[in-house]
């Protein structure tokens, strides 16, 4: 099923094409992309900007901001970013009293070293697994890792191969070997990469129902491919 007609850049160059330059839309400092990652449930880029919005608005995103605030107030502002505002209230209040009481002002700092050592450090925070920290290490420009936007890691693996892997972290890890062989490893090339492949699976490439039709890979996208063949088939 692999079809090796095209390369990363290549998938890329044509991604930039259709979509234009991107941009994050979320906060690159480590800290404040965890406070703004809590900010809506179901956590979606829509979700976390509303409620980021109104927490800015109403209670502020520091630290003492978010620790003198009560859980009614701060549940309240998480509101319109979607469902569980209380947990969601409390898990702020955990991560602004971890980052005060371990870390002092300074919790980049904290994750200046051994990638493995800042991973672990990022996943002791609530709902912080690989993705999002690969996701906060490399949009706060401390290590040019090859970073997978969490739900949709399947994109190139889908060009390449024709279909997702038996399971996330296998679509995961393999999305993360064809952006390591085939993206520069410096910090822009590497964000280029991820911003443009989640525009991609957020638009276009979506999990379920991908408008391949309307897609710029499409020519030379082995899932693409294998769709057809499936439906000339079945018309036989
Ligand atoms: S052709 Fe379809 S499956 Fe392939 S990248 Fe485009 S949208 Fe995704």
């Amino acid at each position: 099923m692999a079809k090796a007609g095209i390369s990363v850049a290549e998938i890329l160059r044509r991604l930039e094409i259709f979509y234009g330059r991107q941009q994050p839309n979320w906060p690159t400092d480590p800290y404040l992309f965890l406070i703004w990652w809590h900010c809506g449930y179901p956590a979606s880029d829509r979700a976390c900007a509303k409620g980021w919005e109104s927490l800015n608005q109403s209670v502020g995103v520091d630290p003492t901001d978010i620790l003198s605030a009560t859980p009614a107030t701060l549940s309240m502002a998480l509101k319109p970013g979607g469902m569980v505002p209380e947990l969601r209230a409390l898990r702020l209040k955990e991560i602004a009293s971890r980052i005060k009481d371990e870390f002092g002002a300074d919790f980049g700092s904290a994750l200046v070293g051994p990638i493995a050592k800042a991973r672990k450090i990022l996943k002791s925070f609530p709902n912080i697994s690989d993705p999002g920290a690969d996701r906060i290490l490399l949009f706060a420009g401390m290590v040019p890792i090859a970073a997978i936007p969490s739900n949709c890691p399947y994109v190139l693996v889908r060009v390449f191969h024709g279909r997702e892997r038996e399971n996330y972290r296998v679509t995961y890890t393999e999305a993360q070997s064809f952006v390591s062989a085939g993206v520069p490893e410096n910090l822009e090339a590497r964000m280029r990469a991820y911003l443009l492949l989640k525009r991609h699976g957020q638009e276009v490439c979506k999990t379920k129902n991908p408008k391949c039709s309307t897609c710029p890979l499409s020519s030379d996208c082995a899932f693409f491919a294998g769709r057809n063949r499936g439906r000339g088939a079945s018309a036989q």
